[in-house]
């Protein structure tokens, strides 16, 4: 009998995470479902799954903290029954000000989560990997990493570094028949960008409108996917043409 693919999404609970987790148990994938403290959110998730005749578990840990991810992600990377096929590097913050005023913890926060997170979950979950010679990694990382933006230098340094870290780990093993990629979306509505102002945004946006989390989350399904088996090192945008 063919074995049950898994897949681990980080930050699996709201908004673009919670796409890629529905249409990747939709798909068949057993899905691991990373949060760190919205439980009920997880909840949520778990039981839309579970309704659908999907399969999941939820995983509680704080992806900036090595010690949790190393907890949580190694009895998982030591039985290659419940090894993890496809990798979801998803989870993300941000805490916007000005450089002139960005405090050193809102800096270490905003990369401890977004970058540091890149190394201490993939750094696991590659090795059995490369022991299977197959595997997907795919990462969320936004235009402000490839475009820049005011006001996010520390969120734009590590969405542009999840992007670097892919290109260089995707050369290190590409003939291991393990892709890594990164989705680049641009404005998603999402819990992420309460508060801000939308008429504003959609202005600049030429499509006119923000993205779904849906529409994300196909871009990672084609990449996840047997499809893409000869796409790596990409970065994919789906931002309605705001960065070209
Ligand atoms: P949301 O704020 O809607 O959801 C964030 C998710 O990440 C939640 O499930 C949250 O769980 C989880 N999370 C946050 N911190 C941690 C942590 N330390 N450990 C584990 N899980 C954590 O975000 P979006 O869906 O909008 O964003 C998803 C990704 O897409 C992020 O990387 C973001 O940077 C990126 N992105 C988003 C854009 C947008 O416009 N929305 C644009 C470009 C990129 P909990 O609530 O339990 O902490």
């Amino acid at each position: 009998m063919k074995k049950k693919q898994k897949a681990l999404v980080t930050g699996a609970t709201k908004g673009i995470g919670r796409a890629i987790s529905q249409k990747l148990a939709q798909k068949g994938y057993h899905v691991y479902l990373n949060y760190h403290r919205d439980h009920e959110a997880a909840c949520s998730i778990e039981n839309t799954i579970k309704s659908e005749g999907g399969s999941c578990q939820l995983l509680r840990f704080d992806v900036s903290n090595q010690e949790e991810v190393e907890k949580s992600l190694q009895p998982l990377c030591q039985n290659e029954s419940l090894a993890i096929d496809v990798l979801i590097n998803n989870a993300g913050i941000m805490e916007d000000s000005t450089l002139v005023w960005m405090s050193p913890g809102s800096w270490r926060k905003v990369l401890g989560t977004n970058l540091d997170a890149f190394f201490y979950v993939t750094k696991l979950v590659v090795k059995n990997m490369i022991v299977q010679r197959k595997g997907r990694i795919i990462s969320i990382a936004s235009t402000a990493g490839q475009a820049g933006m005011k006001g996010q230098v520390n969120y734009s340094a590590s969405k542009g570094g999840i992007i670097s870290a892919s290109k260089s780990l995707a050369q290190e093993v590409a003939s291991r028949g393990i892709t890594v990629n990164v989705v680049s979306p641009g404005f998603i509505e999402t819990e992420m960008l309460e508060g801000l102002d939308f008429k504003k945004i959609k202005n600049q946006i030429p499509m006119k409108r923000l993205g779904t989390a849906n529409e994300v989350a196909c871009a990672v399904m084609f990449l996840a996917s047997e499809e893409s088996s000869y796409i790596t090192g990409q970065v994919l945008s789906v931002n309605g043409g705001i960065y070209m």
